[in-house]
């Protein structure tokens, strides 16, 4: 069985985004393949943050996954700080990465010009990316279209160290592409972001969601009923696309294009089926907040496996690189 991992930062509850650009797929994926899903909290540490922030945030995020359908007892759900070999591993690949590959990531770019001091972890954040892939030599990184590029850099370090310690011995992980098309904000803008405050929650309350559907951005070509609009660049006709029937899309798109209804009795339809996939959700998410021991003992013994798995892939690099 092939293997894969992903991780996700602990940004708290999860918003429709990021559970249909990534969590979603990974529900679908974990009777699969061998999978280890990350809570990756070493690396939210890179910014500013507030330790009681971070713990409760991490909490939120392990609820969210686990109502989303993450299984523990098919798939290793943990939190990244309780296997310390990703760190290990990290400090292992920074010496054989070139400073210049990581001074050239777009991300660092962007990141580091909003921070007057910029922390050495900052630009070696996709080092530790690497060290989370590659300790679990995973085959596989589900991802979405915008992130194949970020794989790459992890591709070159272990072809690097691979080349210098042990031809093969790490796999060169490839994207196995997430269905879902990227969802954009309710702004319309930009990617669906809690930074941007364009998010709807996975667990919001269904009165709280169609505030936000209501006034959502549409085609602007239709600025009255009578004007037929252009389904695909509307981004509630997406979100029908993520949550919808195909019956009910391609009643969508006709309503749409021939002027056959408004645009609040389409987000009207949006916001029943939204409603039938994420009641279920919440309704788990209450009964999982309801034992917070759970979500504890959760990531606990998550941890063990991936530390096992972990453990054996240090063992071998050590040897490997004569520090055992
Ligand atoms: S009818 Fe629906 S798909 Fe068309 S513009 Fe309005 S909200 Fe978007």
């Amino acid at each position: 069985m092939s293997r894969i991992f992903s991780g996700i930062q602990p940004s708290g509850e999860l918003h429709i985004g990021n559970y249909l650009g990534a969590v979603k797929n990974w529900v679908e994926l974990q009777r699969s393949y061998e999978s280890f899903f990350c809570v990756v909290d070493y690396h939210a540490i890179t910014i500013p943050y507030e330790p009681d922030d971070l713990r409760t945030r991490r909490r939120e995020m392990m609820v969210s996954l686990l109502a989303s359908g993450l299984d523990p007892s098919v798939a290793t759900v943990f939190a990244q700080s309780m296997v310390p070999e990703h760190t290990e591993l990290a400090w292992i690949f920074n010496t054989v990465t070139p400073l210049g590959e990581l001074e050239r990531q777009t991300q660092f770019k962007d990141k580091a010009s909003r921070q007057e001091s910029i922390p050495a972890g900052l630009l070696n954040y996709p080092v530790l990316q690497a060290a989370d892939i590659l300790l679990y030599r995973a085959d596989l990184v589900p991802v979405g279209e915008d992130q194949v590029q970020h794989l790459e850099l992890s591709r070159e370090i272990a072809r690097r160290w691979n080349a210098r310690f042990g031809e093969g011995y790490f796999p060169e992980p490839q994207a196995k592409l997430t269905p879902s098309r990227r969802i954009m904000g309710l702004d319309g803008n930009t990617k669906m972001s809690k930074s941007m405050g364009n998010t709807v929650g996975l667990l919001e309350e269904p009165a709280s969601i169609w505030e936000k559907l209501r006034p959502a951005v549409t085609d602007p070509a239709r600025v009255r009923k009578t004007d037929p609009g252009t389904p695909e660049v509307c981004n509630i006709y997406h979100l029908h696309r993520a949550f919808s029937p195909p019956d009910v899309v391609s009643h969508v798109e006709t309503q749409c294009r021939t002027a056959g209804w408004g645009c609040i009795e389409c987000k009207k339809v949006l916001f029943e089926n939204v409603n039938t996939e994420l009641t279920p959700i919440r309704t788990r998410a209450a009964e999982i907040r309801s034992q917070p021991e759970l979500v504890d003992q959760v990531a606990g013994d998550g941890a063990l496996p991936a530390r096992r798995v972990a453990a054996v892939t240090m063992r071998e690099v050590k040897d490997r690189m004569g520090l055992a």
